[in-house]
Order: C-alpha cells, then structure tokens, then sequence
C-alpha cells in the first residue's frame, strides 16, 4: 500500500534547505531563488522553488569547473576513490533519492526503488573502475576539459549518472543542468557530492529552463552532451557548429516492437507491457510502433488487451502501481492533442484517474506512414500495424526517421540474425526489451543523435586521443 512516512521525509529534507532547488557551484550552494515552481505531477502541489540560472551564473559555474579540472586529470587512482564514495552514499540515501524522484517526475516508486538508482549507483560503480585504468589501458587519451551536460526530466538521476560518471572517470569536470522541471533529485545528489569528498568545482549543477541550457551550450566548455527532443538538440548542433566543441546527442525515437508468428506470444505480450508502459511511455527508446505478423494479429491484441485491463494505474508512491502520473501537465496535454488529432485505427483506451494522467493506449490498423506511426508521442499510447513477410518487416521498421532500438520477438533465432542487421537502430532487442547496462554503448542513428552512452564508446566520448610519436634513431654498430 501507500508509503506516506517516506513522502514526508522527503517533504521535510526539502523544507530543511529553504524549499528551494538551485546551484552548486564550486562546491557551494547558490545563489537560490523561487524562480518557478517545480510540483508533484500526481498531486499538483507545489514541492519547490527553482532557481533560473543567468547566463553570469553558468559563466561562473564554468569558471569553477574550469580552474579545477587539471588537478582532476591527474590522478586516476583518486578519481576512483570518490566516484566509489558517490556510488556507496547514493546506496546509503537510495531511500531518499528514490521518493524525491517519485514526487518530482510522477513515476511509480517500485520504478525509481528497483530501477532507476540502481542502474544510476551501478553507473558510478562501473565508472569508478574506469577512472583506475584510464592511465594504463588508454595510455593516449586526454581528458576534454569541461563538459557542459543538459538531460530531459523522464529519468532525471539516472540521466544525471550517465552524464557525470563518464566524464569525471576520464578526468573531466562537469557543468550538469537538469530539466526544469525535475531538478530535485540533483539536489540530494550534491550533498552527496559534498559528503563523499568531490573538490570543489569537479561537479557544478546549475538549474534552470531552456535559456539557461542555451547559456550553457554558449559558455566556455570543451564539449556539450545534450538527451533531449530532437527539436532541440537541432538548435544546439547548429549553434555549437565551428565552435570546436564536441557534441554527442540522444534524441527522440519511434522504436519498432516486431513481434513475428512464431514468438513466444506471452512473453511478447509481457515484454510489450515493459516497452511503452515502463515509466509511462515517456522514454527515448520506448517500443513505440508494434509490427505484428498478420497471422497472430488478433490473438496477440486480445491478449494484450486482457493484460492492459490488469495494469494499475494511479498515486505514483503507492507501491502497487503499474503505471503513475504524466510527468508535466503540458506533456499531457501534448499526448492528448497528437492522439485526438491523428487517430485513424480502431483505439483500446483503459481508465485512468483524474488528474495528470493518461491511460494505456492501443491503437491498432494504423498504416506506417500514419502520423501517429511517424511521430514519437512520448506516452503510454502503443500503435500497430500488420506486416507479412520479415521483408516487410524491415521495410517498415526503418521507415521513420529516426533509429534508437528495436526488439524483435521470434523462437527462430536465424530469421533474428538475419534481421538484426538490416534494422537501421542504434541498438536491436531479440526477445527482450529496455536492456540498458552500464557496460554497453546506449544511443541512436538518423534524427535519434549520434555519440553512445556507456560502454567503452562512452568513455571514448569523453576523451580526445593524442597521438605520441618518439624518434627512434637506429642503434649504431
Ligand atoms: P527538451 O529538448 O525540451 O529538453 C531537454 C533539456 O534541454 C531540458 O533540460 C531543457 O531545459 C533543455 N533545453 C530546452 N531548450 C534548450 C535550448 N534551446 N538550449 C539548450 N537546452 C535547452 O526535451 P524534453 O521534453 O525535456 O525531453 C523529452 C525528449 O527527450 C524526447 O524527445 C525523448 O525522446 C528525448 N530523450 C532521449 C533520450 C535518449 O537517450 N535518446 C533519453 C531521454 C529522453
């Protein structure tokens, strides 16, 4: 059942530093101002003020990181002792981090307790090690110097984790701006910082809106990484071009979910639930598009159906919840609008409370040039189209324009090999789906952005290899 006692530890560490959520700079908060409210989605309260960082700000955040990152640079050994204490504190805390983000993005708490902070502590933990070995196993890298960091608020802590533990591994230091909306989790992480031993302008948060992410891409920082809407990592390619500053992008997707006739139907079905469900939909690689071989069509969606009428949907700190609130009303509002505009097939809606919220959505006989086949909705809303031939399958899994994951479901695992390949994703599913790890490269092809997130790619997206060339002069007789 519900768990109130925790929502209300979280109100009171909140209350306890002014209700206010704003810079860490150089190691220190502030300055902090009610700028615009953040609020409990599933309630509408108001949980914090926010600050909106001024351009003067992000310059002075800079600066910080700026004067502290050769110092970070040096010793790898170090590194890793405080990106382990980061990891130990945030499992000492997990508690807390958890129901902040919870209250804050609206998500079920059995999310963030058994998602969210362990991929984002299992961040630190695998970085930590990194930082160690950079000097002997990548012997011609470099750190790039300051990076500069703008994430979405759909995973707030576990987007801050895959930017941070990165770049501080290869001996960067960060400027990191949470989305504006979900910045409160970052705030509990930096008394993390503090108490696990981070020097001072190692890791910088500044908060704010899209003016103080544009300052940011601006400032003077050696490489901007940016998970957002397409639309705006857009703008932030063409603003960083000729600049010199790296840029690595994670951006929308419409990830095809093929299930073929021959699938396990009910681990496809449990695996669907898992894909545009998880979170509300509201993730970049959401199995957004089910491509359904014609055969099984009916059956698969009466299976599903029957399954969507056992999810849970309601007060997001209820541990029972399948599914919680909608981050923002204005994502809402978004869903609503591109649903009621667009829908042509036949629609399976299951009920939702009232409030910010939406519920699970099936929309079957959609053609794939439909705008609901084309567009990301970023919502719990699942279309489908039917496919005949894994030729077929292909041709429609890559007619979007973007290209972040695709699962695909067979028992036949030749007919998988052979269309692994072929799907035009910067990652491919067989018989799963959502696998994210910190080991393994995460990120897109097409309008989905380029650079990857964890993994050794990851690491290699923080660093610039230098080239190391000794004269060798022939030994003389
Ligand atoms: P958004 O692009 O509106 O905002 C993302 C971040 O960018 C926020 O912190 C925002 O304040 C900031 N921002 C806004 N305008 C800016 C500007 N002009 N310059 C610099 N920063 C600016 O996206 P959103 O609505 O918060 O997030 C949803 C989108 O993120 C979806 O499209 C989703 O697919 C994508 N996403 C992608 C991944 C991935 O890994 N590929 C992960 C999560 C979310």
């Amino acid at each position: 059942g519900p768990a109130p006692e925790s929502a209300t530890e979280a109100l009171e560490w909140l209350a306890e530093r002014g209700g206010i959520a704003g810079h860490y700079i150089n190691g220190q908060w502030g300055p902090l101002r009610d700028d615009f409210a953040s609020t409990n989605p599933a309630t509408g309260e108001k949980l914090a003020g926010v600050t909106k960082g001024t351009a003067d700000e992000v310059a002075n955040a800079v600066a910080a990181a700026r004067k502290a990152q050769p110092k970070w640079a040096k010793d790898g050994a170090a590194r890793a002792r405080v990106l382990y204490a980061i990891a130990r504190l945030m499992q000492k805390n997990s508690r807390l981090l958890a129901v902040m983000e919870t209250l804050d993005n609206g998500k079920p708490i059995r999310e963030s307790r058994d998602i969210d902070v362990p991929l984002a502590i299992r961040h630190f933990y695998h970085h930590a090690g990194f930082a160690q070995l950079m000097d002997e196993e990548m012997p011609n890298a470099e750190a790039l110097g300051v990076c500069g960091q703008i994430i979405p608020w759909n995973f707030p802590l576990l987007m801050l984790a895959w930017k941070i533990a990165p770049a501080l591994a290869m001996g960067n230091t960060v400027v990191l701006k949470p989305a504006e909306y979900t910045s409160l989790s970052a705030m509990v992480f930096c008394e993390i910082c503090t108490a696990a031993g981070v020097p001072p302008g190692v890791i910088n948060i500044v908060t704010g809106d899209g003016e103080t992410g544009a300052a940011l891409v601006d400032a003077d920082v050696d490489k901007i990484a940016f998970t957002g809407s397409t639309a705006v990592g857009r703008i932030i390619r063409e603003q960083t071009a000729g600049s010199g500053k790296a840029l690595s992008l994670e951006l929308g997707g419409k990830s095809p979910y093929i299930v073929f006739d021959d699938a396990d139907i009910d681990s496809a079905v449990e695996g669907l639930v898992d894909a545009i469900w998880f979170n509300q939909g509201q993730v970049c690689c959401a199995g957004s598009r089910l491509l359904i071989q014609e055969g099984i069509a009916d059956r698969f969606y009466a299976k599903l159906r029957a399954r969507m009428d056992g999810l849970r949907i309601g007060d997001p700190m209820d541990k029972c919840m399948d599914m919680g609130a909608i981050a923002d009303v204005v994502q809402l509002e978004q869903i609503k609008a591109i649903v009621a505009e667009n829908t042509s097939g036949e629609m399976y809606q299951c009920a939702a409370p009232e409030g910010c919220f939406y519920p699970p959505t099936l929309i079957t006989g959609m053609s794939p040039a439909d705008t609901l086949m084309q567009e990301e909705i970023f919502g719990p809303v699942l279309v489908a189209c039917t496919f005949r031939t894994p030729s077929e399958a292909v041709e429609i899994a890559n007619n979007t324009r973007y290209g972040l994951a695709a699962s695909v479901w067979t028992e036949n695992v030749n007919l998988a090999l052979d269309i692994a390949p072929k799907l035009v994703s910067g990652i491919v599913w067989v018989n799963a789906t959502n696998l994210m790890d910190a080991a393994a490269g995460f990120g897109g092809v097409r309008e989905s952005g380029f650079g990857r997130e964890g993994g050794w790619e990851g690491l290699q997206g923080y660093t610039k290899p230098k080239g190391k060339a000794t004269k060798v002069t022939a030994p003389t007789a």
